[in-house]
């Protein structure tokens, strides 16, 4: 897209100053801004911390259930430090990216045990726990706590890039560095937890990623991108890259008795921790290796229909493979790798999206 020159911004925004900024903001959130959400109510660091994990790249709607379920279960950081951790992937399953759940758990852990119980109050000894990162650590300071610290997740971003015509894309480490300066410059003394809320709000209902409704903008008369009618041109977007292709093959082990073998994948990668059919790739002779490994004889075995499941840098095309087998007493003991599972009764384990839809299938 062409880039429209930009004529100097309107004479009364020269002096438009940071306060205006956050002054319009908060009039606007007291009106209309959000305040039922589920971790709005009884605001504690450790509610806070679970609804920004959850709601990294993940729609509010999306998350609210899986936030009431994960606090009914784990009402605080030491019930959760406490549980097992396929309890933990069990209530995430379905709202993926999993490393979110696996340090929690284990920041859950650092708190409990090294901290008694407390979250830090400060923005180095939040970033030192894992999975907490900046914007992260301003959400829980400034929500929690009531500290002027600025956050800069996807929605305000997008605020800023657009209010301040910041030309040039997120991924680039000035234009990170001059986004983090402005939200830092925007975020008042006073109120702000009201002003964290409310930017994080109007990025998510007005200033939205497209057709953003500048009509209903408390900030709109400052706005660089609007008055310039180019509201499309920022936040500035970097082309899609095409997305490679991997295919993966489950093994759907089925025993007589209608059960199927799950086998828990190491801590790491895209669905470390979770359960899922143990998989082989296409170039591997699985059939062989498996009846050497585990000594049992392959009783029929039927291909199933393909399918892609996308992950946001690269689809897998998935074949499942319907193994009946024989000799159940021989192969594959059940220990903390392996468990043999009525998809009707499943325990409460971790599964990622595609393993729970094959084991819906089988019921
Ligand atoms: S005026 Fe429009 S583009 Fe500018 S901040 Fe408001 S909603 Fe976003």
């Amino acid at each position: 897209m062409t880039r429209m020159p930009m004529p100097k911004r309107k004479t009364q925004c020269k002096k438009s100053s940071n306060f205006l900024f956050s002054t319009l903001l908060l009039e606007w959130f007291d009106q209309y801004g959000r305040k039922n959400l589920p971790w709005q109510q009884n605001i504690t660091p450790y509610r806070v911390w679970v609804s920004e994990i959850m709601l990294q790249q993940t729609q509010v709607t999306t998350v609210i259930p899986y936030f009431e379920k994960f606090i009914h279960s784990f009402p605080d950081v030491q019930t959760l430090a406490n549980a097992a951790i396929d309890n933990v992937l069990h209530l995430w399953t379905g709202l993926g990216y999993y490393a979110r759940a696996r340090n929690l758990h284990k920041t859950a852990k650092i708190i409990s045990n090294d901290l008694a119980g407390r979250f830090p109050a400060d923005l180095a000894g939040l970033m030192a726990l894992p999975g907490i990162g900046r914007s992260t650590a301003g959400a829980i300071l400034s929500i929690a706590f009531q500290s002027s610290t600025p956050i800069l997740d996807g929605n305000v971003k997008r605020v800023l890039s657009r209010y301040h015509a910041v030309d040039g894309h997120y991924s680039d480490k000035t234009i990170e560095n001059q986004l983090w300066q402005l939200a830092t410059q925007h975020t008042p003394q006073e109120r702000a937890r009201d002003y964290t809320q409310a930017i994080m709000d109007l990025g998510a209902t007005i200033c939205t990623r497209s057709k953003p409704n500048c009509a209903h903008c408390p900030i709109q008369g400052c706005c660089i991108a609007f008055n310039n009618n180019a509201t499309n041109v920022y936040p500035v977007t970097k082309k899609k890259a095409i997305l490679p292709i991997k295919e993966a093959i489950f093994l759907i082990f089925l025993t007589a008795q209608g059960k199927t073998l799950l086998e828990k994948r190491n801590n790491f990668g895209i669905w470390g921790g979770l359960w899922g059919f143990p998989e082989v790739s296409k170039d591997q002779e699985w059939i062989k290796e498996c009846e050497r490994q585990h000594n049992f004889k392959v009783a029929s075995l039927q291909e199933g229909a393909k399918f892609r499941h996308t992950f946001s840098h690269y689809h897998l095309d998935i074949v499942p493979y319907y193994i009946q087998v024989e000799n159940i007493r021989t192969i594959l003991r059940e220990n903390d790798t392996y468990q043999w599972c009525d998809p009707k009764q499943l325990p409460q384990i971790g599964l990622a999206a595609p393993v729970k839809k094959l084991l819906k299938s089988l019921c």
